[in-house]
C-alpha cells in the first residue's frame, strides 16, 4: 500500500479526500487548522474538493449541511471551543434525515495549549446522541475519517471525529488507500425530515432514539474496540481511549505483565465489551484523554463490586494532558528518573507578541489614552493581542471566548463602569464581534470598540481574512455605528501619539465609537515576501540553498561549550529541519487529480 508521512489533522483531511468528500468547512483553531489548510492546498493542486474558511464554526457546520441536503459528502472542521458555537446546528443536525456523509472533525486540547478550557468533545457527541470515533494516531485518523462518512451515510446522522492535540499534531507514516469517487447531486427523498416543525421534529427524535441500537450494535463489533482478556490475573482491568493506548503500551515493559485490557476508539461506549471486562477483574483503571467521560458511564454500567479508577478517584490528576508518566503512577510502576537541567541556561520565556507587531502600538496608544482613568475597564478577546494583557502593556482584563470583548464592554458600561473599551481582532470581531457590536449601535452605548486589523487571522497561521480590510469600515458602519464616531487609523509606530490623542476624544464621548486600527502582521508580511522572494529565485538558475550534509546545520553551535547544541539563528535557511512537504508525494494510483 502506498505511504505518506502526514499529521494527524492531514491524515483527517486525505481521509475525507479519499472518502469522496465534496465541500469542508472550518473556522482555524489550534489543533484543528491543518485540516482545512491541507484540502485548500490540495483544492489548489488538484482543483477539488471545495474547502474554505467560513466565518465561524456555526456557519461552516451549516454550509456543510448545505452539502449534504443535497446529496454531497462534506466535512466540517473546528477546534472542541468551536463546538459551543456550532452547537446549535450540531444539535439539531442529529435529527434531520441525513442521506449523504456529513462528518464533523473536532480537534481537543486536553492541557490548554492554546485554548481557554479543555472541554472533551465526547459529550457532545453522547449529548447529540450521535456516533464518534476517536483516533489513536495518525493512521486511525485517516482510516477513521473514510468509516466515519459510510457509517454516517449508512446510520443517516452526522458523525464526530472526535481528535486530541497529540494526534492532531503528530506525525507519522499513514497507509492509504484506494480513492472513492463523490457522491452526485441528489436532494433527499423525505423534505419532512429537514423542516424541524415540532410535528417533524417530535418524529425525527424518535427516530433518532430508534437508531440507538444500532449504533450500539456497530460500537460492540467495530474493529476499533479490541478486548484482550489476561485469563491468568483477575486484579487489574484497563481501558484506555484513543491515544492512551500509546501511553499504556510504552509502559508495559515495566510493569511486566499484561492485564487485561480493553481499548476504544468508537463510541457510544461499547456495554457488552465493558461487561466482559467487569466480568473478568476487580478493580478497572480507565485511560483517557480529556474528561472522564468512560469513566463516569462505568458508574452507571458496572455492578459496585468492580473498583473504578481513573481521573475522578484521583489515580489520574483531574485536569490537563494524560502523559506517558501520569499513566506510569496510575499504574503503579516508580517514576522514572527525571535529568533536571540548569535553569540559568533557558532563562523564563513568558509569552509575547512579536517584535514591532503592530497590536503593540495599537496598546500603547490605548494605554496613552486611558492613563490617568480610574476606574476603567478594558475587555479584551482571542487573539494574538491577547498577550496585551501581559506586562509591558498591561492592556485588558478579561478574555472569554470569541467575540465576549463587546458585549462584556456593553454590559459593564451599562452597569455604570465608564470608560468601557474593547479591544478585538478583524477576524474575532467578523467571527462573532459583529453581533455584539448590532447591540451596542441599537442602544448607542457609551463605550469604545478598538479593532486591530491585522490583515489575518494571525495566531492560526495567518489565514487569510474573510473579507479585505477595505470592507471592515462599511461593515462596522452599517451595523449601526454612527459615522462621526468611527475612524479607521494607521497602527504605525510614528502614529502612536495621534492615535492616543483619537482614542481619548472617542472614549470621552458619551455614546459608542468604533476605532480600526490597520497594520498587517508582521509575520504574516515576512512570509508573502519570502515567497516573491522564491517565487524570483526560480526564474533564475537554482542553487542549492545550503551545501551541509544533513546534521551539520550550521545554526546549531556548541556555544556554551557544554556539548549540548544550541540554535543560534533560528532563520539559517538551509531548510534541513523543516519537516517533509505532506503534499510532495507521487499521487496513489488511480487518485483523480
Ligand atoms: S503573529 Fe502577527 S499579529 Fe501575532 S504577534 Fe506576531 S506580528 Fe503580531
Amino acid at each position: 500500500m502506498p505511504q505518506r508521512i502526514l499529521l494527524g489533522d492531514e491524515a483527517v483531511a486525505l481521509g475525507a479526500i479519499h472518502a469522496g468528500v465534496t465541500s469542508a468547512y472550518a473556522y482555524p483553531g489550534t489543533p484543528s487548522t491543518e485540516i482545512v489548510e491541507y484540502l485548500i492546498e490540495h483544492r489548489r493542486r488538484h482543483g477539488h474538493p471545495h474547502a474554505t474558511w467560513s466565518a465561524n464554526e456555526k456557519t461552516a457546520y451549516e454550509e456543510a449541511l448545505g452539502a449534504s441536503i443535497v446529496g454531497r459528502r462534506a466535512l466540517v472542521a473546528m477546534k472542541h471551543v468551536g463546538l459551543n458555537v456550532a452547537a446549535d446546528p450540531f444539535m439539531s443536525s442529529a435529527l434531520l434525515g441525513l442521506h449523504a456523509g456529513l462528518v464533523l472533525a473536532v480537534a481537543d486540547d486536553p492541557g490548554m495549549h492554546s485554548s481557554q478550557n479543555e472541554q472533551d468533545s465526547r459529550f457532545y457527541a453522547d449529548f447529540a446522541r450521535v456516533p464518534c470515533l476517536e483516533p489513536a494516531d495518525p493512521q486511525q485518523a485517516y482510516d477513521m475519517t473514510r468509516e466515519a462518512f459510510a457509517r454516517s451515510e449508512e446510520f443517516g446522522a452526522p458523525v464526530v471525529v472526535r481528535l486530541v492535540t497529540r494526534v492532531a499534531h503528530g506525525r507519522t507514516t499513514v497507509e492509504i488507500g484506494e480513492p472513492r469517487g463523490e457522491n452526485p447531486v441528489r436532494k433527499h427523498s423525505d423534505p419532512a425530515s429537514w423542516i424541524l416543525l415540532p410535528m417533524n421534529a417530535r418524529r425525527r427524535w424518535v427516530s433518532l432514539l430508534e437508531r440507538q441500537s444500532r449504533f450500539q450494535a456497530w460500537s460492540e463489533s467495530s474493529v476499533w474496540n479490541t478486548l484482550r482478556i489476561n485469563p491468568i490475573r483477575r486484579d487489574l482491568g484497563v481501558i484506555t481511549c484513543g491515544i492512551a493506548r500509546a501511553y499504556y503500551t510504552e509502559n508495559l515493559d515495566d510493569l511486566g505483565w499484561l492485564p487485561s485490557h480493553l481499548h476504544l476508539g468508537a463510541y457510544p461506549v461499547p456495554v457488552s465489551l465493558v461487561t466482559r471486562l467487569a466480568a473478568h477483574c476487580e478493580r478497572i483503571l480507565v485511560l483517557e484523554d480529556g474528561q472522564p467521560v468512560v469513566e463516569r458511564a462505568l458508574r452507571g454500567l458496572l455492578p459496585d463490586r468492580v473498583n473504578t479508577a481513573g481521573r475522578l478517584t484521583g489515580e489520574l490528576p483531574p485536569t490537563g494532558e494524560l502523559t506517558p508518566d501520569t499513566v506510569r503512577a496510575a499504574l503503579g510502576i516508580a517514576s522514572r528518573p527525571v535529568h533536571v537541567g540548569d535553569p540559568g541556561v533557558l532563562p523564563p520565556r513568558p509569552p509575547q507578541l512579536c517584535e514591532g507587531c503592530p497590536h503593540g502600538h495599537a496598546l500603547r496608544a490605548l494605554s496613552a489614552a486611558l492613563d490617568g482613568a480610574d476606574p476603567q475597564l478594558v475587555t479584551t478577546d482571542i487573539g494574538c493581542y491577547t498577550l496585551g494583557a501581559l506586562p509591558p502593556w498591561n492592556t485588558g482584563e478579561s478574555c472569554v471566548c470569541m467575540g465576549a470583548s463587546i458585549g462584556m464592554a456593553k454590559g459593564a458600561a451599562e452597569a455604570g463602569l465608564r470608560p468601557a473599551v474593547a479591544v478585538i481582532g478583524d477576524g474575532t470581531f467578523l467571527h462573532s464581534g459583529m453581533t455584539a457590536l448590532l447591540d451596542a449601535a441599537a442602544d448607542d452605548t457609551p463605550m469604545t470598540v478598538l479593532v486591530l486589523d491585522n490583515q489575518a487571522t494571525a495566531m492560526t497561521g495567518g489565514q487569510d481574512p474573510l473579507v479585505p480590510s477595505t470592507r471592515l469600515l462599511d461593515i462596522v458602519l452599517g451595523l449601526g455605528v454612527p459615522p462621526a464616531h468611527c475612524h479607521v487609523v494607521d497602527a504605525h509606530p510614528r502614529r502612536v501619539a495621534a492615535n492616543a490623542e483619537l482614542l481619548r476624544r472617542e472614549i470621552a464621548h458619551p455614546g459608542l465609537s468604533v476605532v480600526i486600527a490597520v497594520r498587517e502582521c508582521k509575520e504574516v508580511a515576512r512570509r508573502r515576501n519570502r515567497e516573491r522572494a522564491r517565487e524570483a529565485a526560480a526564474g533564475a538558475e537554482a542553487t542549492p540553498v545550503s551545501g551541509n550534509a544533513p546534521g551539520e546545520c550550521p545554526a546549531i553551535l556548541d556555544e556554551i561549550g557544554s556539548g549540548v547544541g544550541a540554535i543560534v539563528s533560528p532563520e539559517c535557511g538551509c531548510g534541513s529541519c523543516r519537516p517533509p512537504d505532506p503534499y510532495d508525494w507521487p499521487e496513489a494510483a488511480g487518485e483523480e487529480s
